[in-house]
């Protein structure tokens, strides 16, 4: 199952998420059929996303992330509710592109790098908190660092993978966060660095020993306690009554031409495939 684990290291100057989403990952799969570039992409910004939804706190919070760079594989979104559980969607699930030379996936050109990373943070009261960054390379971590330290102004170094099978199925997935709390000495910000250049590729550590091995390995020398563990899934957050909510907010007239067919009227969710069907005298009842 997949798991988010948070710690602390002893001095409290540096706090640790991380995260095993295979499952997650691969119902993505499963729900959009993406090809292993998309898959990885997807997967990374849902791994991010549920990672920072995780630390939203309050119940009714959600989180929104959106991604577009101008590559072939369009924007893609992620959402998390506040335990991390997430959903997502891609505009275009089907890119094939060749490998880089090191054999991995070439995300960053599925993604492209010409556009922005955006985070809405919506707590259900005021207006939502809203960052932006500009994209540094479309591979997803190094745009997610950036936003930390631009929009949230918290050094972080982070790490997303998805590693997919001969059969394009997910073998293994996830990733982490490790952030600098104010007042964190010198020395810190070093051994982050070492942790996480000898920690290396994410699925590789996760294929071993899951999210707690990949955790205690970026925090190597930190003593770090677990402050918490959760389960996380892909989670669709749909109902027959907000897809009626959402269709019979449409503008009249269109209401009107759906009602003058007589026909049903067929939405699909584009996070979960689902599939919602409404009489046109459903929509009456919502008319004025
Ligand atoms: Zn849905």
């Amino acid at each position: 199952m997949d798991e988010i684990i948070k710690a602390i290291s002893s001095d409290g100057f540096v706090s640790v998420s991380a995260i095993s989403s295979r499952e997650l990952t691969e119902r993505a799969r499963e729900i959009h059929g993406t090809t292993p570039v998309v898959t990885a992409a997807l997967g990374r910004t849902l791994a991010a996303a549920s990672l920072i939804g995780s630390a939203l706190k309050k119940p009714e919070a959600s989180l929104t992330v959106n991604i577009n760079g101008g590559g072939p594989a369009g924007t893609i979104i992620a959402v998390s509710d506040y335990e991390g559980n997430v959903r997502g969607y891609v505009q275009n699930p089907i890119v094939e592109l060749p490998r880089k030379a090191s054999g991995k996936l070439d995300v960053g050109a599925a993604v492209g790098n010409n556009g922005m990373l955006s985070v809405i943070k919506d707590f259900r009261e005021k207006e939502p908190y809203s960052g932006a960054v500009k994209l540094v390379s479309g591979e997803i971590a190094e745009d997610f660092a950036a936003y930390f330290a631009v929009s949230e102004q918290i050094p972080t170094a982070c790490a997303f993978g998805v590693l997919v099978d001969r059969d394009r199925s997910v073998l293994a997935a996830g990733g982490y966060i490790v952030q600098l709390l104010p007042g964190a000495p010198g020395k810190a910000a070093t051994l982050v660095e070492k942790n996480t250049a000898e920690t290396g590729a994410v699925t590789s550590v996760l294929n071993g020993g899951g999210a707690q091995t990949l955790l205690e390995s970026v925090m190597n020398g930190f003593s770090p306690r677990i402050l918490e563990r959760g389960n996380v899934e892909y989670r669709c957050s749909c109902s027959r009554e907000r897809f009626l909510n959402a269709v019979s907010s449409l503008d009249k007239r269109e209401l009107d031409d759906m009602r003058a067919k007589g026909e049903p009227i067929e939405v699909k969710c584009q996070f979960c495939n689902a599939v919602y069907t409404f009489a046109p005298s459903e929509l009456d009842r919502t008319d004025n």
